[in-house]
């Protein structure tokens, strides 16, 4: 049973039925009452993918509507929020460490803890909290975000203990609002949860399964944000292009150039899409949309068959080898980044040859490289031929070896081009230079120059190669 369910509807999205529930603002005006004007702040420490930024963007949304204003020094915080992540292991260490930081500000200052996120969805680690962290007010899951001001106004005013933790398959929530952390780029999130239960991975158990938001929605979220001066958009989901429409916009692709017909929006990114559902329809629409960003991230995992297998992945090296032949034909100038998990159990020293293999015949521009690590209900961790830490260290080293051999070679090829940088505003490390991101993600620093600022997009011919970063000069 759904708690705290305002509005409910019952909608059909093709062969689905999604429960689609509408954001009530009754408590949020009930805390702004409480706290009105006496400058209550929140402090928000968010772990994980994009899609958890993009929860805690509305988790601060509803903050501010409330009243509270943001604080990055928790010291100074009314209510600290958690938005955790249980994909990698030491997602729950950084948390652990912290809590233990915060207790005294918990019981000097009365300040509210709260958790929420994927973590929260395993009964495991609630149970923990509530024994060993019993100064937590407030537990809230993946599937109660829209709760968090009646949860609040429970902790904050009637000073209760709230734990809002639902296991669902999944609904729709519209209306939260966003608070974005950027002015120019935003994402959106267009499905949520996954189908595809990879051994090694948690999500599908803390997430739902996939359910895809009514694609009217999406774009005219999406036109909102141009109006508002959004330039760049990325489109959000655990597997984007297993999203389902309905009769006017039924797939993924469908989508993708509806979202790229929107006037104001200079660049679309996606991400993740799923390699076998990566089908010639959207190859075409980006082929034939130039404001698609031409950089895939394309999860492969591994490159061995029967790891592939093993980890219920659904294509094989040479299908993944395919893909990116059938991208290229149509798209020649697009480049890929990719996942790879290292030391998957039962993972032989000639099957990561494959891995080392498939990462030298595709040229990816980026890899985020992980070693596997147990995660507690899934299938993977109960495997008795879990590769030792030591030999699970050695393939990772040889893994960044191999692509760290190849970032020169990569960078040097951009000297001399011009790249489209939107101006994300001046660089960490010398404020004197403007800093910005190419298409494919490469972190390139440029002299100001006074008729652009944060926003612009602006040409840029790419002069030197730093390794972790280009410079060039605006055009
Ligand atoms: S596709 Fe696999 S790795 Fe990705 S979220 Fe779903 S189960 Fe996890």
């Amino acid at each position: 049973m759904l708690k705290n369910v305002y509005k409910c509807y019952k909608i059909t999205m093709f062969w689905e039925e999604i429960e689609l529930i509408i954001y009530s603002d009754e408590y949020t005006k009930k805390v702004k009452n409480e706290i009105g004007g006496k400058n209550y702040k929140y402090n928000i420490n968010t772990f994980g993918c994009e899609l958890n930024i993009n929860d805690s963007e509305k988790i601060s949304g509803m903050l501010e509507d409330m009243g509270f204003l943001r604080t990055d020094d928790y010291n100074e915080a009314n209510i600290i929020i958690f938005n955790t992540c249980c994909v990698r292991e030491n997602a729950e260490e950084r948390l652990f460490g912290k809590l233990g930081e915060i207790k005294r500000l918990n019981e000097e200052n009365g300040t509210i803890v709260a958790i929420g996120g994927c973590m929260m969805q395993e009964p495991v680690m609630v149970e923990k909290l509530k024994k060993s962290y019993k100064y937590v007010d407030i537990i809230f899951g993946t599937h109660t975000i829209q709760n968090l001001p009646e949860n609040i106004y429970k902790a904050l005013i009637e000073r209760k203990k709230v734990k809002d933790v639902i296991d669902i398959d999944g609904e729709i929530v519209e209306g939260i609002p966003v608070k974005r952390n950027d002015k120019y780029k935003a994402s959106v999130t267009i499905m949520y949860g996954c189908n595809k239960f990879c051994t090694y991975c948690i999500v599908p158990y803390v997430r739902g399964r996939e359910r895809s938001r009514a694609p009217e929605t999406i774009i005219s979220e999406i036109e909102e944000l141009s109006k508002e001066g959004y330039k760049e958009i990325t489109l959000l989901g655990q597997n984007v292009n297993s999203y389902v429409g309905n009769d006017k916009v039924r797939n993924f692709a469908e989508l993708l150039d509806e979202v790229a017909k929107i006037k104001g929006i200079e660049i679309i990114r996606f991400e993740s899409p799923y390699p076998s559902e990566f089908k010639d329809d959207v190859i075409d629409v980006m082929a034939r949309n130039k404001n698609i960003s031409r950089v895939i991230h394309m999860p492969l995992q591994a490159g061995n068959n029967k790891v592939l297998k093993e980890m219920n992945r659904r294509y094989t090296k040479e299908e993944f080898l395919d893909l990116v032949d059938r991208v290229k034909r149509k798209i020649p100038e697009a480049v890929f980044s990719t996942d790879i998990i290292v030391g998957f159990p039962g993972e032989t020293d000639e099957e990561f040859e494959d891995t080392l293999d498939i990462v030298r015949r595709v040229d990816f521009e980026q890899i985020y490289m992980y070693i596997y690590s147990k995660r507690e209900g899934t299938i993977a961790a109960k495997r008795v031929d879990q590769v030792p830490e030591d030999i699970k260290h050695k393939r990772f080293d040889r893994l960044k070896e191999l692509y760290d051999a190849r970032v020169d070679e990569i960078n040097n090829r951009y000297i001399g081009t011009i790249q489209e940088i939107l101006i994300e505003g001046p660089s960490k490390n010398n404020k004197n230079m403007l800093t910005g991101r190419t298409d494919s993600n490469k972190v390139v620093v440029f002299k100001p120059n006074e008729k652009k600022t944060k926003g612009d997009l602006v040409k840029v011919k790419i002069l030197s190669n730093h390794k972790w970063y280009l410079e060039g000069e605006i055009i």
